[in-house]
């Protein structure tokens, strides 16, 4: 069994994802090819937001837009700490300071309480100044909005939504990626909108910072002329074969592959109901995910350990994601607060494990996962 199976997905497309593939190589613009322009405006208009810029991975996606916003040292950049490396990388290169903050035990999201502690102490302390949040749509579950957007309002700080994950949730109809200022995604093969390779991209309403991060992902050029450079930018772009390849992509993932995720969720839930040691993923009223992964909670780090081994004897892959917060990082050590801050993400930490999910997931391998976990489990008691 796999984890994702990205083979299963290539099999299910393949005419149609050869075609699209020999057509860039015989048209021979691989860079900025038409299938680059036309991806962004299908993605736009998927997310409900007026403007798409592509590049070349979720990182740059990040770093690109705090570049647009002027974020630099001296600037407080709020992250939650159950997160992927990336999201507080992108405020550390360019010289600001990630403040951790501690994540909702239910959804692993971003708790809105933790976050305005975290907004208080850093004024209090003086030093930085709070300019961003940025909520991560974990695991493909977006980000509790409603909360995070009214205390980021209420003490000025503009929000940048991390969907790498969170491509396609939504909540009450309303798209992930739409609900940053500014919102990037990833197209990593394992995310649930991904390429053959990297990709990235960044959505806003804000007209000039769409300018403004055109110009940052070429070497900071004016858009009349590629040879005029006013301020210093990357080199960031989705190339034209990452594009035909997402074109395809996107129109499974819109026509069956959410649904078949969200599906393959609810077996899981109902097969795992029975077991009183497992917590299955909570999904708040009116929120969709787009299970980037299914992750359930074991009692603690010594029986997950033994479920991985017995599940893997079976031939059942899992991951930890992640196996500790951002703040025990040996890279933010020195400068984060202490464990203490982070109960919610410690115990998150020692307990989660994530199992196969994939849109491609037959009813028979939900099955023979969900019973080598009721299993294991029985053992516990
Ligand atoms: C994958 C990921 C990123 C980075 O995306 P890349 O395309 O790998 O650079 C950023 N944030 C989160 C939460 C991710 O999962």
């Amino acid at each position: 069994m796999e984890f994702r199976d990205l083979k299963a997905q290539y099999r299910a497309l393949e005419p149609e994802m050869n075609e699209a593939v020999r057509e860039v190589l015989s048209g021979g613009q691989f860079i900025q090819g038409r299938q680059v322009t036309e991806l962004e405006e299908r993605l736009a208009s998927y997310v409900g937001v007026r403007h798409c810029v592509s590049c070349a991975n979720g990182t740059d996606a990040l770093t690109l837009s705090l570049m647009a916003w002027g974020i630099g040292p001296g600037d407080a950049v709020f992250v939650p700490d159950f997160t992927y490396m990336a999201t507080a990388g992108c405020a550390a290169v360019l010289g600001a300071t990630p403040v951790f903050v501690d994540i909702d035990r239910e959804t692993f999201n971003m708790d809105p309480g933790a976050l305005e502690e975290a907004i208080w102490r850093t004024v209090r302390d003086g030093t930085l100044t709070p300019r961003i949040v940025i909520p991560v749509d974990l695991f493909g579950l977006p980000a509790g909005y409603g909360e995070l957007l009214r205390i980021a309002r209420k003490y000025h700080l503009l929000v940048l939504e991390d969907g790498a994950q969170g491509f396609g949730g939504s909540i009450d109809g309303k798209k992930a990626c739409s609900f940053g200022d500014i919102a990037t995604t990833s197209f990593f093969p394992a995310k649930p909108l991904g390429c053959y390779g990297d990709g990235g991209a960044i959505f806003t309403n804000d007209s000039g910072i769409a300018r403004r991060l055109y110009s940052l992902k070429r070497q900071g050029a004016s858009p009349a002329d590629k040879y005029d450079h006013h301020e210093i930018g990357m080199n960031s772009r989705l190339d034209t074969l990452q594009a035909a390849i997402l074109l395809v992509k996107l129109k499974a993932f819109d026509e069956a592959e959410l649904d078949a995720v969200n599906r393959t969720a609810r077996e899981y839930t109902a097969g795992l109901a029975s077991c009183g040691s497992i917590v299955t993923p909570v999904v708040p009223d009116g929120f969709i995910s787009s299970w980037a992964q299914y992750t359930i909670l074991l009692p603690d780090s010594g029986k997950r350990l033994e479920v991985q081994r017995q599940l893997k004897e079976q031939g059942i892959p899992t991951a930890v994601y992640y196996p500790k917060g951002l703040h025990q990082q040996p890279v933010f050590r020195s400068t984060a607060a202490a464990d203490e801050r982070f109960p919610h993400t410690l115990e998150a930490a020692g307990r989660v494990l994530s199992l196969p999910m994939h849109p491609y997931m037959k009813e028979d391998d939900v099955r023979q996962v969900v019973e080598a976990i009721l299993s294991a489990c029985s053992h516990f008691r």
